[in-house]
């Protein structure tokens, strides 16, 4: 019989993340015998963690923050897609050598597509966050062709050396100019950490003057419902929540491992929804 697969996800803290509970359900539904393991890594451990993969009989695994960019360095070949991002969230083992991908843009646009069909049929669309989870939505605009991305962050410098990295089809802002900017745009991402639960101060920006057909989308994911979002409804814009982009981000990783690609369906929506109600 062939051993048991084993994958993990390494963060730290890592006890809050949802992955064990997205993998533990496809592995019960799709009959595997494999194994998901939360493992807590302190930064001076993750190398160490990463390059004795074989050694520690896992075929690899997530890594989530504060290990993003450690991990990208310590493997031995990853992608264009990490390359682009900055960071990998998926590693796995390839015979001896450890490769590495990220699959947050997939999650990003898999998310849409499944929510907002013809999401990328936009003219303009703006992000606000210029942190690794922005550098991920702007890969899967620009993938999909969104030539005018236009990036609003509250440190202005930040949003600028992200113009440099992606170039042409985006342009970098401050907050003051949100109000202008979001006059004429189709979709608008929020990528910051506002709005998240415990997180004090809260996401304000007034959707009034955005098109009636636009799309108001956040990647936080709790709470569910954002203030972002609450304000989007109440515009009457249609809006997508940020946690069909965690569970479309498993899919890659889960299928490198196990060598199945799972389904995102609604049970395991709901298996979520209800561990974030908690
Ligand atoms: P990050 O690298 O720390 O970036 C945080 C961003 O938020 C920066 O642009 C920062 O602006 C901005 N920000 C923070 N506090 C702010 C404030 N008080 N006012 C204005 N802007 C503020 O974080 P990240 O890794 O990109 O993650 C961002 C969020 O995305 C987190 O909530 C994370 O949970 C979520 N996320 C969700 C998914 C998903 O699957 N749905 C995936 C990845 C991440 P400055 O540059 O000015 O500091």
């Amino acid at each position: 019989m062939a051993e048991a697969r084993r994958a993990f996800v390494c963060g730290h803290p890592v006890a809050h993340s949802r992955s064990p509970l997205i993998h533990g359900h496809w592995l019960r539904e799709l009959h595997i015998a494999g194994s998901y393991e939360p493992v807590d890594c302190p930064p001076s451990d993750i190398r160490t963690f990463l390059r004795g993969l074989a050694h520690s009989g896992h075929v690899g695994g997530n890594v989530t923050i504060p290990h993003k960019e450690a991990a990208q360095k310590a493997c031995d070949v990853i992608d264009e897609t990490a390359e682009q991002i900055g960071a990998v969230n998926t590693v796995w083992l390839d015979g001896s050598m450890l490769r590495g991908t990220n699959t947050d843009a997939h999650g990003f646009a898999a998310n849409l597509d499944e929510q907002a069909p013809g999401w990328d049929r936009t003219g303009a669309a703006v992000v606000l966050g210029a942190g690794g989870a922005a550098r991920a939505v702007i890969h899967a605009l620009k993938l999909r062709g969104i030539r005018d991305i236009r990036l609003v962050n509250r440190t202005l410098s930040r949003a600028v050396e992200m113009k440099h990295r992606f170039g042409n089809g985006l342009s970098a802002h401050g907050w003051s100019a949100l109000d202008e900017l979001l006059a004429d745009s189709q979709l608008l991402v929020n990528t910051t950490s506002l709005g998240m639960e415990g997180h004090d101060e809260i996401l304000s920006v007034d959707l009034s003057a955005m098109p009636a057909e636009a799309l108001v989308t956040d990647i936080v994911y709790s709470p569910l419902i954002t203030p972002l979002l609450k304000a989007g409804r109440r515009c009457g814009l249609k809006t997508v929540d940020g946690l069909g982009m965690l569970l479309h981000q498993a899919v890659p990783g889960f299928e490198l491992w196990f060598g199945v690609r799972p389904t995102v369906t609604a049970g395991l929506r709901a298996l979520v929804e209800k561990d974030l109600s908690r």
